[in-house]
């Protein structure tokens, strides 16, 4: 049985209680919210926000966004041109992004950002005006572009100033139920921070941030937002795989959104200069802007806010273990403040269940491998620590680090509650951890798919189960493989046999709400990207259709193979840093 206490160490287990918990608001995946576009678009608008189609914004010309906010927040380097520098005293640098070269295409745009986080019309994003807005080579009414200057730990060391390379923070725009999103653009060009990069982004890069943002949302894992993928025709050079064979691949701006985008760099990179005024300033816009439970009076208020990262950094990492999800570059410069997830990059969704899983090929050592991801969170926390404790007395570090030690048991509770209700359970009984690690482990030694598994376990009856019958349920298939099986099943049904007031039904809906049918395998997108670089965005808007409603068994889905066996072919891709 030591095995399984070393999958224990992984996922789960025992409940401990901590600080409150307050996780920020994103879309529950029972939510019907976050599966609109089944319905009709104009009723999807109007249930959603209250808002008719003929209201939402039909003339770019009367959009506008304010940056009032953060340069009356900030001190502001105005240098001007993107020449890259050193950056002291400031948050952000001014600067204008660079206008990709034509012809723009629209490759993709997700409805659900456009109507119900901008008010716009989908028609608008139909026009040559958006092309020239979304690419940088217009800016919006009331549009200041800013570089957001920020440092970070990289693989473990500190790496000095890194900062927006080839991002522009637009402004902000208040949207229509209130809330503040702020918009950027990847890929417009070289700023202060580009170091020795180009500015740019390519397309297969951008194609997957595109679909990932929208992936997780619809997943209800918090995460920045991705409004439209725009490419373009200028050639950017790129060596995929680091091994010397340079290509000629073509630029792509992705439009995001994100409340905040302040990151555990963004406080390190002015603790690491000593400039402790504003890294006052900054925390206090922060916990002001977006932690509106922390009164501004509080002497602790960097202490809860600190406690309020811990806590909600620990819930983050467990939804991403929960969907398999691994992001590749868990560097603290890509750890939001908010605790949503950031910078897509080399990410992979896990298939085979292995918690040495690494997504990205450049991670020689695994450092990030989906089974890591928990201890890098807290290594994370501990540089964020490091970074506050200017502005913290003796004592409230001294708490702070109690706060921090609590952290794996918030992760352990939060995962646990999670894979429970991946496998239906209800109430808590004393072995459910164990029943949870004896699976995993299993899954593990048969090499079965994660998703597929617990999706399967949640669509098939007791009494299939019962029967051992898994006709065309090929991840269960290979997961009956192992000796210990049956064992495992008979301790599976006798716990749901126990749960009072539930039915097999019920336990079923309950499954297929929380396991996901369809996530973006890197295969999938691999092949979108294939057909996007030809400019056929065909199957980048199916990916993004059908990652909408990943709960919901749709036929284009089934059709396309995507709750199917992975196609050999799928073994041989690599995902690698260069973007
Ligand atoms: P990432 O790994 O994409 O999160 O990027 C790490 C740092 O490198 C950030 O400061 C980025 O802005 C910067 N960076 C990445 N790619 C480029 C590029 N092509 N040009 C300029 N800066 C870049
Ligand atoms: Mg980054």
């Amino acid at each position: 049985m030591s095995s399984i206490h070393t999958v224990l160490v992984f996922a789960l287990l025992s409940a401990a209680s901590f600080t409150p918990v307050c996780l920020l608001e994103f879309c529950q995946n029972t939510d019907s919210d976050c599966h609109s576009q089944d319905k009709t678009a104009s009723d999807a608008v109007r249930s959603r926000w209250n808002m008719t189609v003929s209201e939402l914004i039909q003339d770019l010309g009367r959009f506008s966004l304010s940056c009032k906010k953060l340069i009356e927040a900030f001190p502001v380097d105005e240098v001007d041109g993107n020449f890259v520098c050193t950056v002291k005293n400031c948050i952000f640098s001014r600067s204008i992004p660079t206008p990709l070269k034509g012809p723009l295409r629209l490759a993709a745009v997700s409805k659900d950002v456009i109507e119900g986080i901008l008010n716009l019309d989908m028609a608008v994003t139909q026009s040559d005006e958006f092309l020239h807005y979304a690419s940088g080579g217009r800016l919006l009414p009331g549009s200041v572009p800013l570089a957001h200057r920020y440092g970070g730990h990289q693989f473990g060391y500190w790496a000095g100033q890194l900062g927006d390379g080839r991002a522009h923070s637009l402004g902000q725009y208040t949207n229509r139920k209130g809330e503040a999103w702020e918009l950027q653009l990847k890929g417009s060009g070289k700023t202060p921070y580009s170091r020795s990069g180009d500015g740019r982004a390519v397309i297969r890069s951008s194609v997957r941030e595109f679909l990932c943002s929208e992936a997780m949302h619809f997943l209800g894992v918090p995460t920045s937002r991705a409004a439209s993928l725009i490419v373009s025709d200028e050639p950017v050079m790129r060596d995929q795989f680091y091994d010397g064979n340079v290509k000629t691949e073509r630029g792509a701006v992705v439009l995001r959104l994100a409340k905040s985008w302040f990151r555990i760099g963004s406080v390190e990179i002015l603790a690491q200069s000593g400039e402790v005024d504003l890294l006052r300033k900054l925390l206090n816009f922060v916990i002001e802007e977006h932690f509106s439970s922390i009164k501004s009076d509080d002497p602790d208020k960097y202490l809860v806010f600190y406690s309020t990262v811990v806590n909600e950094t620990a819930h983050l990492i467990a939804q991403w273990t929960s969907v398999g999800f691994a992001h590749g570059v868990c560097n603290t410069d890509n750890f939001s403040l908010l605790s949503i997830t950031i910078d897509y990059g080399p990410f992979g969704f896990m298939e085979a269940y292995n918690p040495d899983f690494v997504p990205n090929t450049s991670d020689d050592e695994g450092r990030y491998s989906i089974g890591a991801q928990a201890n890098v969170g807290l290594f994370n926390l501990e540089k964020l620590l490091a970074a506050l404790s200017p502005v913290l007395s003796n004592k409230q570090q001294k708490e702070a680090k109690i706060i921090l030690k609590g952290y794996s048991d918030i992760y352990q509770m939060r995962i646990h509650q999670l894979f429970k209700a991946k496998l239906g359970l209800l109430g808590e009984e004393e072995d459910d951890g164990y029943l949870i690690a004896f699976l995993l482990k299993m899954m593990e030694d048969t090499q079965s798919d994660f998703t597929m598994t617990f999706r399967q376990l949640g669509e098939v009856s007791a009494q299939q189960l019962h029967n051992n019958n898994f006709t065309q349920m090929w991840a269960l298939e290979d997961l009956s493989s192992h000796q210990l099986f049956s064992d495992w099943l008979s301790m599976y049904l006798l716990r749901l046999s126990r749960q009072p007031n539930d039915s097999d039904l019920d336990r079923r809906d309950r499954m297929k709400n929380v396991n996901p049918r369809y996530v973006l395998r890197n295969w999938m997108a691999d092949s979108a990207i294939r057909r996007a670089e030809t400019n056929d965005f065909s199957e980048v808007e199916r990916l993004l259709h059908i990652l909408s409603s990943p709960f919901v068994t749709q036929e284009t889905a089934e059709e396309a193979g995507y709750a199917a066996r992975p196609p050999l072919w799928a073994k041989r891709l690599k995902v690698s840093c260069s973007s």
